[in-house]
């Protein structure tokens, strides 16, 4: 359940005592984290890269922008924003997972780029208000506890003028649902199994993607956090959703 003080929230399917959620949540990432990358390719085919360019283009960064990346994990979108600026503003990478951020913060360096890294909890974020241009959350929204409070501090930390981008996975449209579930449900976990050594960890991915607010649920739920003008953009066939909202005043 969220809320203002839930008490009880989604796990995947399964409910928990919120206050237990973010310690299952690291759980399955630092399980994964060494095998996230190879994972992502696998289970989307490659896909994950194109959702991810299309969020990077929607981003519209320029020279001297300064860049919330939250959830940030292995960096993809933090490394591109970086390559983007050319060392002309600034790139936070963000994550809750040292074991995620790790790696994340060492292929940032791989590539030459001398950027910030913090671990943080998105609900709850160290910087002042008024600070980025944009905020970004790839595939992170979904494992908070209490996303309207992730949702709040995302907003609190944007300057007027500024955008936040939520990718996350959404609701598939509904001639594919059967499709999608059995994919979800039967090959994820045993791919999960075979390479990450951990079936349960892509259970819980399919499952914690089936209790997430749907499109217009997110989009509802971005315009009572105080964005404007939000909008979405539905990817393979809303497998994934790309939610858009600015910051007026
Ligand atoms: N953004 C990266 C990407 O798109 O490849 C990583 C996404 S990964 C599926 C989800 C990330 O969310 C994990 O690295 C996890 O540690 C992070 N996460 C989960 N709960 C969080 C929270 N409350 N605050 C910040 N990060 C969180």
């Amino acid at each position: 359940m969220e809320g203002e003080h839930p008490t009880t929230t989604h796990f995947g399917f399964e409910t928990v005592a919120a206050g237990d959620k973010a310690r299952r949540v690291a759980g399955v990432f630092h399980s994964v984290a060494s095998r996230y990358d190879l994972m992502n390719d696998l289970m989307s085919l490659g896909l994950h890269r194109a959702w991810k360019s299309f969020t990077i283009a929607q981003a519209s960064i320029r020279p001297g922008m300064r860049i919330l990346d939250v959830a940030g994990g292995t960096a993809d979108l933090a490394r591109a924003f970086a390559r983007r600026l050319q060392g002309r503003g600034e790139v936070w990478l963000t994550d809750i997972n040292g074991s995620m951020l790790s790696v994340g913060r060492d292929r940032m360096l791989d590539d030459g780029h001398i950027q910030p890294a913090v671990q943080c909890d998105a609900e709850s974020l160290p910087f002042p208000s008024r600070y980025f241009d944009r905020v970004t959350v790839a595939f992170g929204l979904r494992n908070m506890t209490r996303k309207e409070h992730a949702l709040a501090e995302m907003r609190r930390v944007l300057r007027p003028g500024g955008k936040l981008l939520v990718l996350e996975f959404s609701r598939v449209c509904q001639p594919l649902e059967k499709l999608y579930d059995v994919y979800s449900f039967e090959v994820l976990p045993r791919l999960g199994a075979r390479i990450a050594g951990d079936a349960d960890s892509y259970r819980y991915l399919a499952e914690s993607i089936r209790v997430h607010p749907d499109q217009e649920t997110l989009k509802g739920m971005l315009e009572q956090a105080g964005f404007a003008r939000v909008r979405y953009f539905n990817l393979a066939a809303g497998v994934v959703a790309l939610h858009e909202g600015l910051v007026l005043e």
